[in-house]
């Protein structure tokens, strides 16, 4: 099958949070062209501007508030959509996300989070925080540059997993694969 476009020539940093969950998964995507449909869910799990407000006001973030904003990196080449950036000179991102993860498993939304910081960082101002909010649970980081620099480290992964037809084959815990919805085409049980 021909592969996938790579996504113009910047890809969204969902995928880099799907490789760091997984590497296998962008692979898939572009190679092999599947992509895990939204089920009713991840519908229900949607949440939206009016939500993401309610949460900047819940978290007593400086403002002025940009909800759901548009971003491209610069020297990476990613773009993506932040659900809240907050501040005047010393910023802070926030992550919505409507349902709630162990945070020992949440470190692809940990890299996306901090993508988005980076990217902020680089194109509006210093980012002082970060803030990923599942559920009404509130995971604060202070923004360093070993943090970045761990993110962006996985951007570089996926761009080359991205760049490469020889699919990966990475070892995961054997119950992560059990419902993963894309083993029936993974290269890692061929
Ligand atoms: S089945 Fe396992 S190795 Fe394959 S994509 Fe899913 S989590 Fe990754």
């Amino acid at each position: 099958m021909y592969p996938e476009p790579l996504y113009s020539s910047r890809i969204p940093v969902t995928l880099v949070k799907d490789h760091a969950y997984c590497p296998a998964i962008p692979w898939i995507r572009r190679f092999l062209g599947y992509r895990e449909p939204r089920s009713p869910s991840m519908e229900t799990a949607r949440v939206d501007a009016s939500y993401k407000e309610e949460v900047a006001r819940e978290l007593g973030l400086p403002r002025p508030w940009r909800i759901e904003l548009p971003v491209q990196g610069v020297s990476i080449p990613l773009s993506g959509v932040v659900d809240i950036v907050a501040g005047d000179k010393r910023l802070t991102v926030v992550e919505v996300k409507a349902y709630k993860r162990r945070m020992d498993r949440s470190r692809h939304f940990r890299i996306q989070l901090l993508l988005y910081a980076y990217i902020v960082n680089e194109t509006i101002g210093p980012v002082r925080e970060a803030i990923l909010y599942m559920q009404g649970h509130v995971y604060r980081t202070r923004v360093t540059l070993d943090l970045l620099e761990e993110a962006r480290r996985e951007a570089e992964k996926t761009l080359k997993t991205l760049a490469s037809e020889e699919p990966p084959r990475p070892r995961q815990p054997r119950r992560k694969c059990s419902y993963c919805w894309y083993r029936r085409v993974c290269p890692s049980h061929y």
